[in-house]
Order: structure tokens, then C-alpha cells, then sequence
């Protein structure tokens, strides 16, 4: 249970002052919260920038373009003529110096009159302009007398916003904010604290959110880095009291006598790759360990990860022991279960699938079996975490693409059984760090060798303006038998219009090329979207428009011919993700980049290095090189996937310190007793990475 002193920073910001119905709908866009935001989440939202008032200069040496606060004497107002209500409402003041005119568009007469008495003394802050050779200043941010002048923030932070929030109310809400922050125990060990130099907890945050110099909310700062270390060593913990329970019950060795195996190999229409063979040896030997195994496979999209699965998922069966196979989408479970299950029949192998499809009586015999030890794989969706899902002997979770998943759903599947192994599929090379970030100490394998007889993609980009070309390019591709995909985006926020792109997309092809011509997208129901899939697969759909939602691992190797719409829109590892789907087979491949132009100089270099390679390895590389760490997985700007505080550049050096600690915390008090022990435990439900705790038992 959270302890009671972090009840304030839970409540949600609603229970603050200014902050009602309308801004809890904006601050959970804000703040990527499908919930509305607990006062932690405001506090954790960091400021980018900083306003500094503190030059107070006379009125003729104000430089432009600055912010200043200005002394002035207010001289005369010049509200509008009444026939021209939309001219701006001007003050003009002056100091010994000069003169200034303030200006408002919009004003309440009223109120300027009020704010700016005619003969008064007034602290007047914001941008210095120059119009028609007088000063200026638009709106001042600031409008004060003597009194309001000893409380104006010199130092003001600006955060990052959306439409429709204005920067006064969420400093507000943060002011308020920062007052319930409640006096906190030191989680930190003193030697590290004096080490690195960190403020407390609540100073730290104190500080970034009312900067008292510009460098203040430098994340390389000593505030930001405090908070930043107290999330990484949060995640740190969380990540190695999960490894601490990993040690197998002995005598429990999850791979068998490779008779399952065998008659796999055996029925594969190809021969494994010396990388596959390498990967699998791994995993066997893992299995066979008394410690669990924690392995990251990392392939490539169409390096074969599947069928390593799959014999991975075979030798835990020799055993009699089960395996469950996780995917992030219900078209790429499906999808393995396809691949997997002529191979899994030759050997005998009891597979099942299990997605938010199988409901009543069928999802009821499925659990039956599987509880009864009657399914030996089972392939599926976050269906699988489900309360009610329950295995007679779960002994190997497979995780397809995990950077869609947490820590808390990989739990959720391996609390499942016993002792259970673990191996995450990912088709992006990640770096070391964000395998640390991540996942903690984890082995890997990686598949860097293409199944034989790939044939390298030929890669294009084609200006939208030659659309027809492209149209009459994929008319002879189809009546030369290929099949086709055709990619329309999807606009960000508006499932929508990206409904429409496609819809419309496939409407044009359609009375251009008749019935051959299909459209599966994202928010289509499941059979009818595996109805769709499956006759591209079978060839009666022989062009495909699709959105985004064949990204991932979907499997034609017929089809050789890529279009992708508007992908100057697309990130680099989506483009690649999606140029993957063809070159599978034997044919040669050709991916069609449509841009539109004009092209922005990002996009630009995007596309020339997709056009360049096809070497996933090197993409990734790029990738980092171009948009930043965090979205290479795809997560937001540059934070680390899973962090709000921590930044990949700022930040990495105190990742290793962090997980120094962690380690030394673990072996010194290991079921964080006492009194140092409650002081992380609160540090764990603070970043909310307490998932590990229930394995603890009471502390
Ligand atoms: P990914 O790593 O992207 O998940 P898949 O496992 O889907 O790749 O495999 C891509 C395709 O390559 C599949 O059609 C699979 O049958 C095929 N494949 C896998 N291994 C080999 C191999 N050693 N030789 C030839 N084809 C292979
Ligand atoms: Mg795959």
C-alpha cells in the first residue's frame, strides 16, 4: 500500500484552485494521462525555459527584442474611438528618460484604467518592441505597483503548453502544487548525496519550478539531476528486486531432451541461419541454468525471430512444462499463430490463441485447457495478463515487441507461473543504455544475419506530384502478379481523417483497379481486419491499403511491391519497419517513398538515409543521430521511454550511479528494512515503480 504521506501528491489536480473540468481535459493531453492528472504528474512536468525580468534598464536603453521591467509614471490613456472598437487600446507612460506605450488589443477599459491610474508610479514587465521609433510593449506580462514589485518573479519558467492552456494558469497550478509537497525521508544514501552534490527532494523540485537563475533548470543542474536520479534509481531498484527473484527453485530446467525440436527443424521449408542457431543455443542454455533467464532477441524485421521463438517455446514443452507467446496487436498474434501453428502441428506441439476476440464459451474452453495442462503454447494479446487466465505449468513468457509493454505487464504474464523465463523480441537495435533503462541487466542475442536469398529492397522517392506515375507503376506491378501494399498515414490525433486518407485512397485504386484492391485499418473489427489480411495473404486482395496498423511483423512474403504515402511524416524506424513487409521473399522488391512537397530538411535526411541502407543496425544509429534516443522506441521527445525526468543526454552517467546504488541497496537490505527501506519503498511508489514490492512481502 502507498504510504499515507504521499496521499497529497496523488490527489488529482482538480483539487487545486483554477484548475477545473476544461483544464483537467487539457492537462491529461499535456501530460499523456488517460486519467486525470495527480498533483505528482503537474510537479513532474519540468519547465523548458526560463523568462528573465531582471533587467530593470531606463526606458532609452531598453534593447529590443528583450524582456525588461520598466519604471514608469503613467502619462494618459487612449482607449479606441468608439467607430473603430478593434484599434488597440494604448498607455502612454514615461520615465526620466523616455516614453513607452503599452498596448492591449481586446482591453477592458475598466480594468486598464484601474491597473494604471493616469499620474501613478507602475512596474511595467514584459517584451521591449520598437514601433515607429517609440518603445513598446505588447501586452506586458506584468503590471505591478511597489508592493506587487517585491513579489514579481524575476525569474519566470516557461513549460511546454498546449492549445488552449494558457502558461499563467499552469504556473498557478504549480505554485499550488509545490505548496503540498510534503516533507519527505531521505532515500538517497549520504555518501552519494554528498558525492553528486543533490539538494533534497523537495528543494530540488522547489527550485526548478521557481528558478532563482536562468541556470536553474539546466537539466545538467544539480536540481534537475536530484530529481532525475531519484527517478532512475527508482526504475534501478524496480529492475534489479525483479532480477533478485530470479533465482529457480532447484532442479527445475526448463529445457528438454530436443525431441520437439528436432521434428520442428525437420518440417522448416529453409535452413536456420548460423545467427538463429547461435540464438537458440543462448536460450537453451539458459533454460537449462538455475538461474532465469532474462534475454533480449534482437533481430531485424524479417531476420526470423519467429521460428527462434517457436523452438525456444518447444524445448520448454519437452518438458511439459507451457510457454506464452505476447503480442502487442491482434494482427500480429494471429499472425504468429499462423507461421507457428503447420510447424507446431508436425511436431505434435498443442498450440492456442487468446486475444480480446475469443470471448463465451470459447474463451471459457481455452482456459479450461489451459489450465489443465492441455495447451502447450499459447499465442496471444494483453488478453493473456487477464485475472482469470491461469496455467497449469507456465514456464516461459515470450514477449513480442516489448517496448509496447512495461515492466508491469511482463510481471503481470510471468507471476503466472513459477520461476518463469523471459524473452523479449524487438526488432530495434537498442542501445545499451535504454536496455539498462529498460530492462536491467538482460542478455542478448541478436540475429544480424538475413535468411539466404533476401534480396536487397530498391528503395525510391517520388514526389507526390507524380502520383499518376506511381498509380501506373503499380498497374503493371499487379498485372505482372505482384502484390502490393499502399500505406496512407496516420494524422496524428484525428483517427479520423486518417479513416479518410485510406478510405479515400482505396476508393481511387479501386475504380482503377477493381475488386483486387483491399483497405484494412486500425479501428476496423478484428475478424473483419484478419478477413482482410488473410485473403492479401492468399492473393484474392492483391493491393492493400493500409494505415499504420501493418507495421509491425505482418508477414506476406508474395508481396514486393511498398508504396508509402506522405512519408516524409513517417520517423525512420517506421519507414523501415514498413519497407520490411516486402523483400521477404525470393523477388525483388521495390519500396515507393510518395512525398509531398515541400520537404523540410529532417524529412529530407530521413529519406536519403532510408534510400541509403536497409541495414537496421544503421538506421537506428541515424535515427538517434537525428531525432534523439527516446524515439527510437518511439516514445516522446527526448526523455527516456518510461521516464519524465531523466534525458538520455543530460542524464546517462547518472544511470550507471544509479544502478550502483540500486545494486548496493539490494545487497546490504534486501527486503528494504528499517527505516532507509521505507524511505525507498516511498521513493517507489513516488515514481510509481512499486510493481516489485508484492514480491517483497511486508517490509
Ligand atoms: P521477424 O524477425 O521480422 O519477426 P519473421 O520471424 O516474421 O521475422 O520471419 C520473416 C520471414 O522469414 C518468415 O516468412 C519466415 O518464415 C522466414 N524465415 C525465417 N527464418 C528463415 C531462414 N533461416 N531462411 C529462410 N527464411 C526464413
Ligand atoms: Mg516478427
Amino acid at each position: 500500500m502507498r504510504p499515507a504521506l504521499l496521499n497529497t501528491l496523488f490527489s488529482p489536480v482538480t483539487t487545486l484552485h483554477g484548475v477545473g473540468p476544461k483544464q483537467d481535459l487539457l492537462l491529461r493531453y499535456l501530460l499523456s494521462r488517460e486519467m486525470t492528472p495527480r498533483i505528482a504528474d503537474l510537479l513532474f512536468h519540468l519547465p523548458v525555459n526560463v523568462i528573465d525580468r531582471s533587467a530593470r534598464p531606463l526606458i532609452r536603453d531598453a534593447a529590443p527584442g528583450t524582456v525588461v521591467t520598466l519604471a514608469v509614471t503613467v502619462e494618459r490613456h487612449r482607449p479606441p474611438p468608439p467607430e473603430r472598437s478593434r484599434a488597440p487600446y494604448l498607455v502612454y507612460a514615461s520615465d526620466e528618460s523616455g516614453d513607452v506605450v503599452l498596448t492591449w488589443f481586446r482591453a477592458q477599459p475598466a480594468f486598464l484604467e484601474k491597473l494604471l491610474p493616469v499620474g501613478a508610479r507602475r512596474y511595467v514587465s514584459g517584451l521591449a518592441q520598437m514601433f515607429d521609433g517609440t518603445l513598446q510593449i505588447v501586452h506586458p506580462d506584468h503590471v505591478v505597483d511597489e508592493a506587487g514589485l517585491a513579489k514579481l518573479p524575476l525569474f519566470e519558467p516557461v513549460y511546454p503548453l498546449t492549445e488552449g492552456l494558457a502558461l499563467g494558469v499552469l504556473r498557478r497550478a504549480v505554485a499550488q502544487a509545490l505548496e503540498r509537497v510534503p516533507a519527505l525521508p531521505e532515500w538517497i544514501a549520504p555518501e552519494v548525496l554528498r558525492r553528486c552534490g543533490f539538494p533534497p527532494f523537495a528543494e530540488a523540485l522547489a527550485r526548478v519550478h521557481q528558478p532563482q537563475a536562468p541556470a536553474d533548470i539546466r537539466p545538467e543542474g544539480p536540481y534537475w539531476s536530484r530529481l532525475a536520479y531519484d527517478e532512475l534509481l527508482a526504475g534501478q531498484l524496480a529492475l534489479a528486486l525483479v532480477r533478485a527473484q530470479l533465482r529457480r527453485p532447484a532442479g527445475t530446467r526448463h529445457a528438454g531432451d530436443g525431441h520437439l525440436r528436432e521434428k520442428i527443424v525437420a518440417a522448416l521449408p529453409y535452413a536456420l541461419t548460423g545467427s538463429q542457431r547461435e540464438a537458440l543455443a543462448a536460450i537453451v542454455t539458459d533454460l537449462a541454468q538455475p538461474m532465469r533467464m532474462l534475454r533480449l532477441l534482437q533481430g531485424d524485421v524479417g531476420s526470423g525471430k519467429t521460428v527462434v521463438a517457436l523452438l525456444a517455446a518447444a524445448a520448454v514443452a519437452e518438458t511439459g512444462r507451457q510457454v506464452a507467446l505476447m503480442a502487442p496487436t491482434e494482427i500480429l498474434a494471429r499472425q504468429h499463430l499462423a507461421t507457428i501453428a503447420p510447424l507446431a502441428d508436425a511436431a505434435g506441439l498443442r498450440v492456442a490463441i487468446l486475444t480480446g476476440r475469443e470471448k463465451g464459451r470459447e474463451r471459457a474452453d481455452i482456459l479450461a485447457r489451459l489450465a489443465a495442462g492441455g495447451i502447450d503454447l499459447i499465442v496471444g494479446t494483453h488478453a493473456l495478463i487477464q485475472d482469470d487466465v491461469a496455467f497449469s505449468a507456465l514456464a516461459l513468457a515470450i514477449v513480442d515487441e516489448q517496448h509496447r509493454f512495461g515492466v508491469r505487464e511482463r510481471l503481470a504474464l510471468t507471476r503466472k507461473g513459477k520461476a518463469v523465463d523471459v524473452l523479449v523480441l524487438s526488432a530495434t537495435p537498442i542501445p545499451r543504455t535504454l536496455v539498462l533503462t529498460y530492462f536491467g541487466d538482460m542478455d542478448v542475442s541478436e540475429l544480424r544475419e538475413k535468411p539466404a536469398g533476401r534480396q536487397p529492397v530498391d528503395t525510391r522517392a517520388v514526389s507526390m506530384a507524380r502520383l499518376d506515375e506511381v498509380v501506373e507503376a503499380a498497374g503493371r506491378a499487379l498485372a505482372a502478379g505482384a502484390r502490393v501494399y499502399w500505406v496512407c498515414p496516420l494524422v496524428e490525433e484525428s483517427a479520423e481523417v486518417d479513416l479518410t486518407d485510406a478510405g479515400q485512397r482505396h476508393a481511387a485504386l479501386r475504380a482503377r483497379f477493381g475488386d483486387a484492391v483491399g483497405l484494412v485499418h486500425g479501428r476496423m473489427r478484428g475478424p473483419d481486419k484478419d478477413r482482410v489480411m488473410r485473403a492479401f495473404a492468399d492473393g484474392d486482395i492483391r493491393l492493400l491499403v493500409a494505415t499504420t496498423v501493418i507495421e509491425v511483423g505482418v508477414d506476406v512474403p508474395e508481396a514486393t511491391v511498398m508504396v508509402i504515402e506522405h512519408a516524409e511524416r513517417f520517423g525512420l524506424a517506421q519507414l523501415h519497419q514498413l519497407r520490411g513487409r516486402v523483400g521477404r521473399g525470393n523477388e525483388r522488391s521495390t519500396c515507393l517513398l510518395l512525398y509531398r512537397e515541400p520537404l523540410g530538411e529532417l524529412a529530407r535526411a530521413r529519406l536519403s538515409v532510408i534510400r541509403e541502407t536497409t541495414d537496421g543496425f544503421r538506421i537506428a544509429e541515424e535515427d538517434l543521430r537525428l531525432r534523439g534516443e527516446g524515439d527510437v522506441l518511439g516514445t516522446r521527445q527526448s526523455g527516456l521511454p518510461g521516464y519524465r525526468l531523466a534525458r538520455i543526454e543530460a542524464h546517462a552517467q547518472l544511470l550507471s550511479q544509479a544502478r550502483e546504488e540500486a545494486i548496493a541497496i539490494l545487497r546490504d537490505n534486501p527486503k528494504l528494512s528499517g527505516e532507509r527501506g521505507a524511505a525507498l519503498r516511498c521513493l517507489l511508489y513516488l515514481f510509481e515503480r512499486d510493481e516489485a514490492l508484492p514480491l517483497l512481502g511486508a517490509g
